[in-house]
C-alpha cells in the first residue's frame, strides 16, 4: 500500500448491522416485455428466445394460428461474469405469458444446453414435453430433482413418428450426435414447413446409434421445406467432423502405449465414447471404473434403453486397489475443469479414495468449451505437479475426440437434401451464425436471416423477414432462488471482485451532527492482519468526519445528504491512495 497514515486515533467497533447484512426474501424473476405483441395468425413465425448469438441456453418458439410450440430449453454455464452463479437459464416469461396457448415443448436431445432448464422452468410453462426414449429417461431423473414437476406429461416419440401438436404436425428424424437418440423435427403447418435440426452431424460410422437419416431429410425436401433452422456450432470448420469409430480406434491404439493407470475424462452424456473406452480397455485387458454422478446417471439411462448391453461390467471404485495399475481405466467427469467434478478433486488431492501418482496418465477426451480454459488449465497444473502425464487432443497422433456437430461439408449436404427457401442459423455465437449464413448463400438459398435472441421472424414462401424484436433475458440459478442475470446482487458481486467495499456507520443526532466516531470496515482493500494497513481504515474515518464537518448545519441535514457526502469523500480518498474505486455503503443510525 502506498499512502501516508494521517494520525493515530482509536475508533470503537460498529454496533449495528450494516444494510448489506439484511436477509432478502426470494425475488420473483424479472419479466420480459411482451405487452402489445401481435403477429399475423395466418403466418408461421419463429422467435429464438435463447441460444442465438450465444452458446447454450437454447430456447426456440414457433407460432401459427395463435398457438405456440417451443423447441429445447437448456442451460448455459455462467462463468466469471456471474460470481456465485454456476448456471444460467433462458427467461421463459414471453412463453409463460402465453402458457394457455403453448401446446408443447419438444426437447431434441438430452444435452444440458437443450434439456437442462426444463426442470427449473416447467412449472411456468405447464405444457406437455415431447422427446425420444433416452431423452425421456434423463428428463425423468432431472425432473424428479425439483418438487412440483411430477405433474409434467412426458410424451415419448421415436424417429419416424408424426405427432399432431395443436396446429403443428411434427415428424421426428433420427440424427447422429454425441449423445444417443437425438432428434431433428419437421414442423408442418398451414403456413409452411420448417426443419428444425437440433444438434447433429454426419458421422459415417456411429458407435451405438444409426447414421443421420439422410433419406428422411431428402423425403422432407421432396415434399417441400420452407425453412431450415439449424446447428451452427462448427460452421467455421472446413470439411467433415469425423466419426466416433475413429475415436474407438484411436483409443484402442493409444491404451497399449501407456504403462500406468489410465484415467480418461469426457462429457458424461457421450455414451458412444463410454462404449468405445470400454472396448479399448477390454482389448488391452484393463477393467473400467466409473466415477461421477452424471456418468452413473447417463450410463444407467443408456442401459435402460439398451445401448450398452455389449460391454463388460464396470468394477467398483473400492475394488480398484486389488488391480495392478496397468489393469485399470478410470472413466471420470470433469473435462471442463469443473471444481466439484471428480477429476478436479483428485487432481488437488481432495478425493476420499483415489490419488493420482507419478506414472499415471490422464486423457482429455473432450473439447474445451470456450470460456472454460482457465479452469481446465488449473486442473492440468495440479496434475502436472504430481507427475501425471496429460494427453489432450493435439498431443497425440491418435484420434481421441471428435465433435458432435456438423462442419461445413455436412451443413452443405443437409441444405442439398432439404432444399429450403429460407435458412436461419441458430446454436452459436455471431461468428458461427454468420459463417453458417455464408455457406447457405453459397448454396444459393434465396433467403438467409441471421437472428438475434428476440428476433420475431415471419416465414413465408417469399422469404424470411425480421418484423419485430422482443426483449429477452437470462436467469441465474442460486441454491434457493432464481433471479434475473441482470439482478443488482450479481452486478454488485462482480464489482466487489475488483474494487472491494467500504462500510461506513454514522451515528448522528437529530440535526445530522456526528454523535460518535465514524466506524469503518472494509473488505478486499486491506490486510486486516497487518496493523499498518488497519491504520488505513482509521484514516478513512477521519476523512469522513472532516467531510461531514464541512456540511452546513444551518438546517437539519437528511440521511441522503450525509451518506452522499461520506461516500464521495471515501471514494476520493481511496482512489487517490490506492487507485481503487471501491463500493461504499453508508449506514446511518439516528439518535
Ligand atoms: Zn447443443
Ligand atoms: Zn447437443
Amino acid at each position: 500500500m502506498s499512502y501516508s497514515p494521517k494520525s493515530k486515533k482509536s475508533h470503537g467497533k460498529p454496533q449495528s448491522k450494516s444494510a448489506g447484512d439484511k436477509q432478502f426474501a426470494p425475488l420473483k424473476p424479472a419479466t420480459v416485455t411482451s405487452a402489445n405483441f401481435s403477429i399475423d395468425p395466418d403466418a408461421l413465425h419463429f422467435i429464438p428466445l435463447g441460444g442465438s448469438e450465444q452458446f447454450g441456453v437454447n430456447l426456440n418458439a414457433y407460432s401459427i394460428a395463435g398457438k405456440w410450440l417451443a423447441v429445447d430449453c437448456g442451460i448455459g454455464f455462467a462463468g466469471h461474469r456471474f460470481p456465485g452463479i454456476d448456471i444460467l437459464l433462458p427467461d421463459p416469461q414471453f412463453l409463460a405469458d402465453r402458457a394457455e396457448d403453448l401446446v408443447g415443448l419438444i426437447v431434441t436431445h438430452a444435452h444440458e444446453d437443450h434439456i437442462g432448464a426444463v426442470p427449473h422452468l416447467w412449472k411456468r410453462l405447464q405444457c406437455p414435453i415431447y422427446c425420444s426414449p433416452f431423452t425421456a429417461e434423463i428428463m425423468k431423473l432431472k425432473m424428479a430433482d425439483i418438487p412440483g414437476n411430477e405433474r409434467a406429461k412426458i410424451i415419448v416419440v421415436n424417429p419416424g413418428d408424426t405427432v399432431k401438436i395443436g396446429p403443428f404436425t411434427v415428424g421426428f428424424i433420427h440424427v447422429a450426435h454425441s449423445i444417443p437418440n437425438a432428434l431433428a423435427c419437421v414442423i408442418e403447418t398451414s403456413g409452411g414447413t420448417v426443419v428444425h435440426s437440433g444438434d447433429w452431424n454426419l458421422d459415417p460410422t456411429p458407435v451405438i446409434d444409426d447414421k443421420t437419416d439422410e433419406a428422411a431429410f431428402r423425403a422432407a425436401g421432396d415434399k417441400g421445406v420452407m425453412a431450415y433452422i439449424g446447428d451452427s456450432t462448427n460452421a467455421e470448420v472446413q470439411g467433415r467432423t469425423g466419426s466416433e469409430y475413429e475415436v474407438e480406434q484411436g483409443l484402442t491404439a493409444l491404451f497399449p502405449e501407456i504403462e500406468g493407470r489410465i484415467a480418461i475424462t469426457l462429457f458424461a452424456s457421450n455414451v458412444s465414447r463410454v462404449r468405445s473406452i470400454c472396448r479399448a480397455a477390454k482389448a488391452c485387458n484393463r477393467k473400467v471404473v466409473l466415477m461421477g454422478r452424471s456418468l452413473h446417471r447417463m450410463t444407467g439411462a443408456a442401459f435402460e434403453c439398451g445401448y450398452l448391453e455389449d460391454i463388460p461390467d464396470f468394477i467398483e471404485e473400492r475394488d480398484m486397489d486389488r488391480l495392478r495399475d496397468d489393469q485399470v481405466v478410470i472413466l471420470l467427469t470433469g473435462s471442463q475443469g469443473e471444481a466439484n467434478a471428480q477429476l478436479a478433486r483428485i487432481a488437488r488431492g481432495d478425493h476420499q479414495y483415489v490419488k493420482f501418482n507419478k506414472g499415471d496418465t490422464v486423457i482429455f477426451s473432450a473439447r474445451p468449451i470456450p470460456g472454460n480454459e482457465e479452469e481446465i488449465n488449473a486442473v492440468k497444473n495440479n496434475l502436472s505437479a504430481t507427475g501425471v502425464n496429460i494427453i489432450s487432443t493435439g498431443d497425440t497422433a491418435h484420434t481421441i475426440h471428435v465433435s458432435g456437430h456438423p462442419c461445413q461439408d455436412e451443413i452443405l449436404d443437409m441444405i442439398s437434401w432439404v432444399r429450403p427457401k429460407i435458412v436461419i442459423p441458430v446454436h452459436g455465437e455471431r461468428t458461427q451464425l454468420e459463417a453458417h449464413a455464408k455457406l447457405a448463400r453459397s448454396a444459393q438459398v434465396p433467403s438467409v436471416v441471421v437472428p438475434s435472441n428476440g428476433s420475431v421472424i415471419k416465414l413465408t414462401a417469399n422469404g424470411a423477414e425480421v418484423i419485430d424484436h422482443i426483449s429477452t433475458n437470462l436467469l441465474a440459478v442460486e441454491p434457493n432462488r432464481i433471479i434475473s442475470a441482470g439482478h443488482q446482487a450479481i452486478s454488485a458481486r462482480r464489482k466487489l471482485q475488483f474494487t472491494g467495499i467500504v462500510h461506513i456507520t454514522l451515528v448522528v443526532d437529530e440535526r445530522g451532527v456526528l454523535a460518535d466516531d465514524a466506524q469503518i470496515t472494509t473488505m478486499g482493500i486491506i490486510d486486516p492482519n497487518d496493523p499498518a494497513e488497519l491504520q488505513f481504515e482509521e484514516d478513512i474515518a477521519i476523512e469522513v468526519e472532516d467531510a461531514l464537518a464541512e456540511l452546513d448545519k444551518g438546517s437539519d441535514v437528511g440521511d441522503d445528504v450525509l451518506a452522499e457526502q461520506a461516500r464521495v469523500a471515501v471514494r476520493r480518498m481511496v482512489s487517490q491512495a490506492l487507485g481503487l474505486k471501491p463500493k461504499v455503503s453508508v449506514h446511518i443510525v439516528r439518535l
